[in-house]
């Protein structure tokens, strides 16, 4: 699904690769890469900028974090964006009220018909509703035969009625039916024509104004990219529908139409069809859909694990701190305490600054640290704020307070400066750069 397209955002996040900072330069250069990738997609071009320019802004007005690197930050930023293209949160369908009358849309061979039993086989089968199925399509006589094959196999009841050719009046007499029979849900198949046509939409309005359903639905095939957002709006138009039903996701989709539809009428997709058996039927999430797109769930959840312990103020006090060279064993206790806390060590060693690097040469695992906190716990507090006091005889003392070796504590003491310097550096920025560059 929407392999393209996740190929060529993750050659457009490539451009960020090995570069210290986010520059005005290098986001547009990759924000260009971007919005080139969803109009390949088939977006519309007015929701492709839109969407590039809310990230460029994201990225260019984030603190960045010195723990995440500007590649990872853009991942993060645009699956975000991502998500909120397609509508932020999960919209649930409608079906209280006894019975929930739900009303199906769309052109012809958008998969209308196909919904409706999936739809039925769902309520029944996950929400304990007992639903009724209305065909609808007075014109096809093969639409009403489809929709009883359908609900045969999903053992749901289907209204229909081959002589009346009057859709407002088969809905009627269906709604009652239901009501009779105790079904709790109506789930009406409307006719479909093969493109927009004022007498198709003219009908389902007066169906739509007779049952007055709690729920709208507008099922919409996603492999007609930019025709379907078209659509979508002159059914919204004329309906005011309350949700969107994306069809045929498993086949050959580009992702044009479920990343344009929310914007261009402003309804939450609800349901996505992802094949042509009754059970294909999946209801859409859109941070699911943004962590499919973007194929890189790690760095999102890596991202947002640092945003969520970066402290700004401590973070502050940590610049000014290294910046007078007053960095001491007790922020580098607190840097570890912030690595621990975030959970998997070997994933976030790279993200807190200096340690990460300072260790790399040590085989990391969840109990890495405990060496080395024993040989901090063991300074005394005048020998954690002066690194510069630990004398030979000291570290020996230290040594044997810890339970480690005279060699560990020198270890220690040696990344540890290494660590400070490192510090200084990236207080400084041109150094920081020049460094960045010389990285592989
Ligand atoms: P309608 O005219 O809108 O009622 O459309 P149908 O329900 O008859 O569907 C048209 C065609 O699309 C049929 O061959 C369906 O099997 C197929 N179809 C519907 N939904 C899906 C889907 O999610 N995936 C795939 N691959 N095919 C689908």
């Amino acid at each position: 699904m929407f392999d393209s397209l996740s190929d060529k955002l993750e050659r457009a996040f490539k451009v960020l690769k090995g570069q210290g900072q986010v520059t005005e330069i290098n986001i547009a250069e990759t924000v260009k890469e971007i919005r080139r990738a969803l109009l390949d997609a088939d977006v519309s071009y007015k929701v492709a900028k839109q969407f590039t320019d809310t990230v460029k802004e994201k990225a260019l007005g984030q603190n960045v974090i010195n723990a995440v690197s500007p590649n990872q930050l853009m991942v993060k930023i645009t699956h975000d964006e991502l998500a909120k293209l397609m509508g932020g949160g999960m919209a649930d369908i409608n079906i209280s009220g006894n019975p929930a009358v739900i009303l199906i849309s769309g052109l012809q061979g958008s998969g209308k018909t196909t919904f409706s039993g999936k739809l039925a086989n769902y309520l029944k089968t996950k929400k304990g509703k007992s639903p009724l199925l209305v065909a609808g399509d007075v014109y096809r006589p093969a639409a009403i035969d489809q929709l009883h094959v359908l609900g045969e196999q999903v053992g749901v009841e289907v209204w229909s009625d081959k002589e009346n050719k009057n859709p407002v009046d088969i809905a009627k007499q269906a709604v009652i039916h239901a009501k009779s029979k105790g079904h709790n849900v109506v789930i009406i198949d409307t006719a479909g024509r093969l493109a927009i046509d004022e007498q198709m939409m003219n009908e389902i309005e007066q169906v739509k104004k007779a049952v007055n359903p709690q729920e709208t639905l507008f099922v919409v095939d996603s492999m007609t990219g930019q025709d379907a957002v078209n659509t979508a709006k002159a059914f919204n138009d004329k309906l005011d529908f309350d949700g969107v039903v994306l069809t045929k996701l498993d086949g050959d989709t580009r992702g044009g139409a479920a990343l344009s539809i929310r914007t261009v009428v402003d309804k939450p997709i609800k349901f996505v069809g992802t094949g042509e058996k009754m059970e294909a039927l999946d209801i859409f999430y859109p941070e699911r859909m943004a962590d499919r797109i973007l194929g890189m769930g790690d760095v999102v959840s890596l991202v947002e694990r640092a945003q969520e312990q970066y402290d700004e103020e401590e973070a502050r006090k940590l610049q000014k701190k290294i910046a007078k060279n007053q960095f001491d064993f007790n922020d580098f206790m607190s840097q570890i305490a912030q690595i621990k806390k975030m959970g998997n060590v070997k994933d976030l060693m790279g993200m807190i600054p200096g340690v990460g690097k300072a260790m790399k040469d040590v085989d990391i695992d969840d109990d890495a640290f405990k060496g080395i906190e024993a040989i901090i716990q063991s300074m005394t507090p005048y020998e954690r704020e002066n690194p510069k006091s630990l004398t030979g005889s000291r570290r020996k003392r230290i040594a044997g307070g810890s339970g480690t070796s005279i060699q560990e504590v020198n270890r220690l003491i040696k990344q540890f400066d290494q660590t400070s310097k490192m510090m200084r550096m990236m207080g400084d920025k041109k150094k920081m750069a020049q460094m960045m560059k010389n990285m592989p």
